[in-house]
């Protein structure tokens, strides 16, 4: 078949066509455990009922209204994340770029009305938080950079996990750093205990916003319902999206009221942005977590599952750490991690990368334990034949 498709990506070489719970199937029949859950999307693995079923019936009585419109899903989402969070306040928007470039947005408003000119934002090397232009300017890789220049000035990269680097780099014309709690795309970096409570600190001594994109490691993927939560720090703004859609285009900034309120009458907007359907897909994902217990079950199951990659580190040379937090989950290695991760998709278990040397691994919170020995057996089959290079 022709394939029209611009070559950004490099999809596996078959076409899946249906799925339940954490299993998927190709258009020839074969079956693989999803561990990638779309990049940390289906937390609830997919096709889960009360999803399908929220979906079809909102779609059946209102897809679309515009933000001209009060619609029941957008007030009611926006209820909800504030009561699971620390949030007062929601904007949504349609994707993880969407919630950062409003996060951007909101963050030199939020000063500029107050006569204040801080125009600068701080991230960190190895950051991922997007792919248009302003995103892009937080984002340090350089293949996803390069060629496209120039970028948004006034933004300094400092290196992870360094708090003295962010102090020399904060100025009295700093408005925000915008961390991920976990690097999720990048290595599945767990900063060290203490340096996001630190990083909280310096901001608030020098009136800095603090903005954790929780995109990735947000709606429970860690084991709490945010990444912040660990860490007992309060962000002022948290970009979400990936999992809070269910698997519908969904995006949030919460924030707390003060802030909030600098998103004023007609100066942002999406004429998607929290539509009927993606909010029904949305809440319905939230509830579900809830009713289901997933937040506990991603700790309780992560550990676990962590617990028993480290037994497999033991009896072999390829894996230098194992680390993540919750069912988000990183694999160093010491040889190129594509060729595991083509191993295991041909073995039926379907996994991915964060970085060259490092797998990542994504199962939805509602993998059960026969699921977790499955995939466990094909990791261990796959690294104790992959030879270290
Ligand atoms: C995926 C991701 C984004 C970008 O989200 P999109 O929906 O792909 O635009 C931003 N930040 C983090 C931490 C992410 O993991």
């Amino acid at each position: 078949m022709k394939n029209f498709m611009t070559p950004n990506y490099a999809p596996a070489p078959f076409i899946l066509t249906h799925g339940e719970g954490t299993k998927v199937w190709d258009m020839g029949g074969k079956e693989y455990l999803d561990f990638t859950s779309g990049i940390a999307v289906n937390s609830l693995g997919h096709a889960h009922p009360r999803v399908v079923e929220a979906i079809r019936e909102q779609t059946g009585r209102l897809s679309h209204v515009s933000n001209m419109f009060h619609h029941e899903g957008y007030l009611k989402l926006c209820k909800k994340l504030c009561e699971l969070s620390f949030g007062e306040m929601v904007f949504l928007c349609n994707s993880g770029a969407e919630a950062t470039e409003a996060s951007i947005k909101l963050a030199r408003k939020f000063f500029h009305r107050r006569g204040e000119n801080r125009p600068k934002l701080i991230a960190f090397e190895g950051g991922f938080h997007g792919r248009t232009y302003g995103a892009l300017s937080l984002t340090q890789s350089p293949k996803a950079r390069e060629g496209f220049g120039p970028f948004l000035p006034d933004i300094t990269h400092v290196s992870y996990d360094d708090l003295e680097a962010v102090s020399r780099a904060i100025d009295q014309e700093t408005a925000a750093v915008f961390i991920e709690p976990i690097q999720g795309n990048t290595g599945v970096r767990v900063p060290t205990p203490g340096f996001f409570k630190g990083l909280e600190e310096l901001c608030r001594k020098s009136g800095v916003l603090l903005v954790a994109d929780e995109i990735q490691t947000g709606c429970g993927r860690t084991g709490r319902w945010f990444g912040y939560q660990h860490e007992d720090v309060t962000p002022d703004i948290m970009p979400l999206a990936k999992a809070m859609g269910g698997g519908l285009p969904l995006g949030a900034v919460v924030t707390s009221k003060p802030i909030g309120e600098a998103l004023a009458l007609g100066i942002h907007g999406s004429t998607f942005g929290g539509n009927p359907l993606a909010c029904a897909s949305g809440l319905t994902t939230l509830e579900v977590i809830e009713d289901e217990n997933l937040i506990r079950r991603a700790e309780m199951a992560g550990r676990a599952f962590i617990n028993e990659l480290r037994e497999i580190q033991k009896s072999t040379e390829i894996i230098s750490a194992v680390r993540g937090r919750g069912l988000m989950i990183g694999l160093e290695l010491t040889t190129k991690a594509k060729p595991i991760l083509v191993a295991c998709r041909e073995s039926g278990l379907l996994i991915t990368v964060a970085g060259p040397k490092v797998l990542r691994i994504l199962p939805p919170l509602t993998t059960s334990d026969l699921e977790f020995t499955k995939a466990l057996e094909i990791l261990k089959k796959v690294v104790s034949t992959a030879h270290a290079t």
